[in-house]
């Protein structure tokens, strides 16, 4: 029965100290915004938003995998809006 309350004991413990050094919120959140995949419109693609060229258009930002997927974009836009 006593080793029964140390076990205990110590899982306390040990839940304690993994709680003490748990990483702080913040660095949650850094990791979450590098894992965030956004996907670019022109070759369907999926990537990390931090990897990402983002290019504000209008109130929306929109995402893409490279320079040329970009400009393809805006090309696109150009075309459409004559
Ligand atoms: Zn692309």
């Amino acid at each position: 029965m006593r080793l029964v309350f140390y076990a205990i004991l110590a899982l306390i413990i040990y839940y304690l100290l993994r709680g003490l050094w748990r990483p702080k919120p913040r660095g949650e959140d850094a990791r979450e915004f590098e894992d965030e995949l956004v996907k670019d419109p022109v070759c369907d693609t999926y990537i990390p938003k931090d990897k990402a060229i983002s290019v504000k258009i209008g109130n929306k930002r929109v995402y893409f995998c490279s320079k040329e997927c970009k400009e393809r974009y805006l090309e696109e836009m150009k075309r459409r809006r004559r």
